[in-house]
């Protein structure tokens, strides 16, 4: 077998954190032949809750986990790693203005790129997770000089296959059919889930609905606020599907992804689709050993240029805020 790769995951002690470390030491992150070493970031008040769940871990007899770490310094907890799983962050609370929430995700994702540059593997891929993630990760990327800039994503995973969830159940197709699904933009509640680039079963989805009602007031608005529907009827914010989510990310990142089909990251942006270079916004991506492209040549008709451009410009917003904060 191979040489264990090193995990990191920040915010371990919480509810995302808990759905995933189980999957990544049962082996679904990188696959059934890699062995996984765990290396797990904390704040001090939330180590004690990180060393039960390190227990159960432990409890799990996970024959692909080689070992799990649990650190309240970032420079140590970032030491090594080969995958980067940025998960804690500070969530907005009643009142606060969208400043006072960069800044505080700026207090963490300054040192955690700056530990990542100093001492992650040079092989390091990163994925935000905490939000606001796309801004978070821009951050990261920014104190991160000696890391290639590609390397540091954002996760709109998560809605992208809320996307095929709820096209699967409109049309009465097995998820498995729905190829090509994208989100751009933000991960917020101006993403745009575009169906005029999917496909059913080999035909244009947009076509397949053939229902524009459903497809602008149901389908983008459903997806787009599924978080805050999740906390309605659970009480509490999604976990398991967001871990879920992440884990798919990483294992297509890593893996490849299928002939004829693509998956939706955010990535630093090049230039493509008129999106402003260095943005961290959601494209669809296609992946090959270990490496990501953005795909070319697709055509965006008004319906869809209006709503890139929307999300777009919150990104580029949230960019100009936390320059002026002397964050990146
Ligand atoms: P969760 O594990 O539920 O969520 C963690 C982050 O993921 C939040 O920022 C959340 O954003 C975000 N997120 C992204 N997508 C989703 C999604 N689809 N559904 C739900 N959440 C999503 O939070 P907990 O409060 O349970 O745990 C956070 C942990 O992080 C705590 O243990 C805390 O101590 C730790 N932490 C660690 C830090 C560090 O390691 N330096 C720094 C800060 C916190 P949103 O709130 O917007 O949903």
């Amino acid at each position: 077998t191979q040489a264990p790769v090193t995990v990191t995951v920040t915010g371990a002690a919480g509810q995302i954190g808990y759905a995933l470390l189980f999957r990544i030491a049962s082996g679904q992150l990188l696959g059934p032949d890699t062995p996984v070493r765990l290396r797990l970031l904390e704040i001090p008040q939330a180590v004690k809750a990180a060393e039960g769940t390190a227990m159960e871990l432990e409890d799990g007899a996970f024959p692909l986990l080689a070992g799990t770490d649990i650190f309240d310094d970032p420079k140590r907890a970032f030491e090594g790693a080969n995958v980067a799983l940025l998960v804690g962050a500070r969530p907005r609370t009643k009142g606060m203005e969208r400043g006072d929430l960069l800044e505080a995700n700026g207090g963490i994702f300054k040192p955690q790129g700056e530990a990542i540059n100093a001492g992650a593997a040079d092989d390091v891929k990163v994925l935000v997770v905490g939000n606001p993630a796309n801004t978070n990760a821009l951050i990261a990327q920014s104190n991160a000089p000696d890391v290639p800039a590609e390397r540091f994503t954002a996760m709109t995973r998560l809605d992208h296959n809320r996307a095929i969830a709820q096209l699967s159940k409109k049309l009465g197709v097995p998820v498995g059919e729905i190829r090509k699904m994208t989100i751009w933009g933000n991960h917020s509640a101006t993403q745009y889930p575009d169906l005029f680039h999917a496909e059913v079963g080999g035909r244009n989805a947009a076509e397949a609905v053939n229902d524009e009602k459903w497809l602008a007031d149901e389908f983008i608005p459903t997806v787009a606020k599924r978080g805050a529907a999740i906390i309605e009827a659970r009480g509490a914010s999604s976990a398991a599907s967001a871990a879920s989510a992440a884990i798919d990310h990483i294992h297509t990142w890593v893996n490849g992804t299928p002939e004829g089909d693509w998956t939706s990251m955010a990535v630093p942006s090049d230039g493509s689709y008129g999106v402003p270079e260095g943005l961290i916004s959601s494209f669809p991506v296609t992946t090959k050993n270990g490496k990501y492209e953005i795909v070319q040549g697709l055509e965006l008709d008004e319906f869809s240029r209006t709503r890139i451009d929307a999300s777009v410009a919150e990104l580029a917003e949230e960019r100009e805020a936390v320059a002026k904060l002397g964050l990146i």
